[in-house]
């Protein structure tokens, strides 16, 4: 088969098997992407970069191997774009930043490694709002990455460029990475799936750190069977990264198909409170009656706390941003300010007109903060805070298997609508913060859309290190309604 439009429709494991079974090679699938971005990337903006001759190089090395009985798996020969912020030797690595704009990566990052064990091919770098910080992708230097169902509006953030790039099939898989809800809050407003794994489930060695007791890397594709099979890939204790947890991986892949029964599914009475929009409650219910059919159960549960998720997660992110940033300081390998005259010049001039609007608030807000006098009024308070949050979870999982909640308060809003009030854009993460404050697993699955034909996402929330549960959960779901299948036009 060489028709590229045949190729770019179908999802990761249809890629794989179609390669396994001869009926088209890497090289044809690398070759049918690259056309698809070439035709629709300018457009919807997904890519800051791609290197055409390095995937196709890779692409006949997975030809290569086959040919000789040496496929490294499932993976192998199939593109994975990757968010700017992950680490590929030799490759520049923005963070949709200013301040990064001439850097290349020195090294792989373990995710990166990882792939290239499996065989896949390292594609481009997507975009994000600077070094993560955003949920609208609004906040990159280079330009914002539009919604492929409507150019007119916002992919959300800050993986905006992983979740457009899939949704617009210019790429059949992609990582991203989740502080506060930046993989499954863009993964909803794209309509595709995307996980946050577990904290310490995958290596954030080689990732730009945002805040790093937050961050993880995870998949985007089409459906929750290619992201386990991703995850799967990504997955494991790395030396590298301290915080890796040194725990097995098991195969999600293979539990996907094993029903969890009796399974019951919490429903927490402060996520379905205002603020909610009419057609993302309406999906949502129609989820909750679809779980009912099939047998779950569903309560409803309380997680107290999880009301002031999004003010302690704005101190302690903010508080480790600021920490994580000061290596950009125009010495090392930032872009070095013109106008310096003297050494405190460098640091201050070179971060003042390499950082966007939204990063100095971050770092300034973090500063402040972490400041003596302050320390305890905050930064102590929230990390208090965060462990009731824990604890209510807790408390929760004591009761039921899974938590079921929207992704996003929205559908993907207008450029501009709310970029005026960063207030206004830190609740849009209300329902995915609480997650990273407690260290566990979340995924978004498409579930429908609204009268304007934009996507809506649900969430669903595991135990810790339980993703094979969450997944089949998700899974059972999502191979009989597929919305993730459904492809805008472009
Ligand atoms: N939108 C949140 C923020 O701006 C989360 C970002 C993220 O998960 N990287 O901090």
């Amino acid at each position: 088969m060489s028709d590229h439009s045949e190729i770019f429709s179908l999802t990761g494991s249809e890629i794989s098997h179609g390669i396994d079974n001869g009926i088209f090679s890497s090289q044809e699938v690398t070759l049918a992407y690259l056309s698809r971005i070439r035709e629709v990337d300018e457009k919807v903006h997904a890519f800051l970069s791609y290197d055409e001759d390095d995937m196709l190089r890779q692409a006949k090395l997975s030809d290569q191997r086959r040919a000789s009985g040496k496929s490294l798996g499932p993976l192998d020969g199939v593109p994975v774009g990757l968010k700017d912020v992950i680490s590929v030797k030799g490759q520049p690595l923005t963070a949709a930043s200013k301040i990064l704009k001439d850097y290349r990566s020195p090294y792989d990052a373990t995710v990166t490694v990882k792939l290239r064990s499996a065989g896949a091919v390292v594609g481009g770098r997507l975009n994000l709002d600077e070094f993560a910080m955003g949920s609208s992708t609004e906040n990159s230097a280079y330009g914002p990455t539009c919604n492929p169902w409507d150019l007119n509006r916002v992919p959300g953030g800050s993986s905006g460029g992983s979740a457009a790039a899939v949704a617009a099939r210019e790429t059949p898989f992609t990582l991203g990475s989740d502080t506060g809800g930046s993989i499954r809050q863009p993964a909803s407003l794209c309509g595709v799936v995307g996980m946050k794994p577990t904290y310490g489930r995958v290596s954030r060695y080689g990732l730009a750190a945002f805040a790093s007791s937050l961050d993880q890397i995870g998949p985007f594709a089409q459906t929750v069977e290619d992201a386990a099979h991703l995850l799967e890939i990504i997955s494991g204790h790395d030396p590298l990264d301290s915080t890796s947890y040194p725990t097995d991986v098991s195969s999600f892949s293979k539990i996907l198909n094993e029903p969890i029964k009796p399974c019951k599914l919490g429903l927490p009475k402060e996520f379905f409170g205002p603020g909610m929009d009419d057609e993302v409650r309406k999906s949502i219910d129609e989820v909750i009656q679809w779980y009912r059919q099939k047998g779950y159960e569903l309560v409803e549960i309380s997680l107290p706390t999880t009301e002031l998720s999004v003010p302690v997660y704005y101190v302690i992110a903010t508080a480790e941003a600021s920490s994580n940033l000061a290596r950009y300081d125009g010495i090392r390998y930032t872009t070095r300010s013109e106008k310096a005259e003297n050494a405190i010049d460098v640091y201050a001039k070179s971060r003042g007109e390499g950082f966007g609007q939204e990063v100095k608030r971050r770092c300034i807000l973090g500063a402040y903060g972490l400041s003596s006098g302050y320390y305890d009024a905050y930064y102590l308070r929230a990390q208090k805070t965060r462990t009731l949050i824990r604890d209510d979870f807790d408390k929760a999982f004591a009761q039921v298997d899974a938590i079921l909640t929207p992704t996003s308060p929205t559908p993907a809003f207008k450029f501009g609508e709310k970029s005026e009030d960063p207030i206004s854009m830190y609740l849009s993460d209300i329902y995915t913060i609480s997650t990273n404050l407690a260290g566990l697993p979340g995924i978004s699955v498409p579930c429908g859309f609204t009268e304007n034909g934009l996507p809506v996402g649900m969430q669903l929330i595991g135990q810790a290190f339980e993703e094979g549960k969450l997944l089949s959960i998700a899974h059972d779901y999502d191979r009989e309604l597929q919305f993730g299948r459904k492809q805008p036009n472009l």
